[in-house]
């Protein structure tokens, strides 16, 4: 067979790919829609008007595109996706998408259809329950960061990943949009002028910036697990029965705490804009991820690591106890960059009352700054509760 040179599918061209693919009958009445961002990548929803089914294309384009600006970002994410949504599937069943074909010339992956679930960021803000949303988040970061790391694999088996999953473009993206630019009077920089004052204190705290840069060269530097990279809660399909999450195109091998911290930290970001019993739910869904995720990470510890140090005592609490501290600083990270950097969050943005919404946005840099800087000091979720409860 030839070499398919790579281009953009329209939705016309979706469904002749589709149709090639053997996943519907002969007869089926397929339809498209593209229905993703169109920031980086084509999200093509493909439908059998008869039997109902549907299936999704995804599709990397060669540029990102951000505020007008486009630059050009490697296709290879496309396979480095795929391929860490079966790696997950494999110890997380159930809680990604089924991937039903890749196709690496053409930057497309072929995945399960999740349409009749919602993107957890919006059913957040809506205020919809998701009672299985942070057990089944805490037991995915359990499973699939215990089994890609060290504790699990032989070391020439988890090497060999490492260098599968060797992500450098999209790697420089976090680099630069979560640990250095918002730190810095940077030009990627997005902030109201009413938050001046809080930014611009940011930048000159010392203290601050010597945490942000502890953490991010624990990102640049420590190959711990295979992250998902950008787990925040527009990565998470969600209803009250079913998690599924998407999105691996930022996979790599980091510290086990970033995605841990990204998670939380856009749980954090709802509780800035609720009160009262609204309030409640997410403290509780902050506290259960830890507690699901720890709990599942020593059961995997007692029973499956391969470590010659496992039983040595201190050495699994000394892990989780770094773990939780990197998180805070990870989660700490995230909330001031999701408030003031380039990529924002509708949670806050979207906010129509003025007060409301700048109060919200001084308390996530609030939360985010005493993150980074007492994480070390802060012993346990519910210490991080408190935090939470004593700054609203
Ligand atoms: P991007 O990397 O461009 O952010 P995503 O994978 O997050 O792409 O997908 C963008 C949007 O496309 C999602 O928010 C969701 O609405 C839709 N989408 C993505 N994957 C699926 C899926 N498997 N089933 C249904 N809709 C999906
Ligand atoms: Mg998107
Ligand atoms: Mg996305
Ligand atoms: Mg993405």
């Amino acid at each position: 067979a030839t070499k398919k040179q790579y281009e953009s599918l329209t939705e016309e061209q979706a469904i002749t790919y589709a149709k090639n693919l053997n996943l519907f009958s002969d007869d089926a009445q397929l339809t498209c829609s593209e229905i993703g961002d169109g920031n980086l990548n084509y999200v093509f929803h493909i439908k059998d008007l008869r039997s109902g089914k549907g299936i999704i294309l995804k599709q990397a384009l060669p540029y990102a595109k951000v505020v007008g600006e486009s630059w050009p970002l490697t296709l290879k994410r496309a396979l480095i996706e795929a391929n860490a949504l079966k790696k997950h599937g494999e110890f997380a069943a159930g809680l990604v998408p089924e991937v039903y074909a890749i196709d690496e010339e053409l930057a497309i992956t072929v995945m399960e259809d999740l349409s009749h679930l919602t993107i957890a960021r919006e059913g957040l803000i809506r205020l919809e329950s998701y009672p299985k949303l942070a057990a089944d988040i805490g037991k995915y970061l359990a499973q699939t960061l215990f089994h890609t790391s060290d504790f699990a694999l032989h070391p020439f088996e988890k090497k060999k990943l490492v260098s599968e999953y060797s992500n450098p473009e999209l790697c420089k993206i976090t680099e630069d949009l979560i640990f250095t630019d918002p730190f810095f009077d940077h030009e990627t920089n997005d902030f109201e002028p009413s938050l001046r004052v809080e930014v611009e204190a940011l930048w000159n705290n010392e203290l601050l910036k010597l945490e942000v840069a502890k953490l991010k060269k624990s990102f640049l530097t420590e190959a711990e697990a295979l992250l998902h990279g950008d787990l925040h809660t527009g990565s998470i399909f969600a209803s009250e029965t079913e998690t599924k999450v998407i999105d691996p195109e930022f996979a790599f091998y980091g510290p086990i705490g970033f995605d841990v911290g990204l998670f939380l930290a856009n749980l954090i970001v709802q509780t800035v804009t609720r009160e009262g019993e609204q309030r409640e739910v997410i403290l509780r869904h902050i506290e259960q991820t830890w507690e699901v995720f720890s709990a599942n990470f020593s059961e995997l510890w007692e029973n499956k690591a391969v470590e010659s140090y496992k039983d040595t005592k201190g050495f699994k609490d000394y892990i989780l106890d770094k773990i939780f501290q990197d998180a805070l600083g990870f989660a700490g990270c995230e909330l001031i960059r999701r408030t003031i950097g380039l990529a924002h969050v509708k949670d806050l943005d979207g906010i129509k009352e003025d007060e409301k919404r700048i109060l919200s946005k001084k308390q996530a840099l609030r939360i985010g700054e005493l993150l980074l800087l007492k994480r070390e000091s802060i012993s346990s979720i519910q210490a991080v509760i408190v935090l939470l409860e004593e700054l609203q």
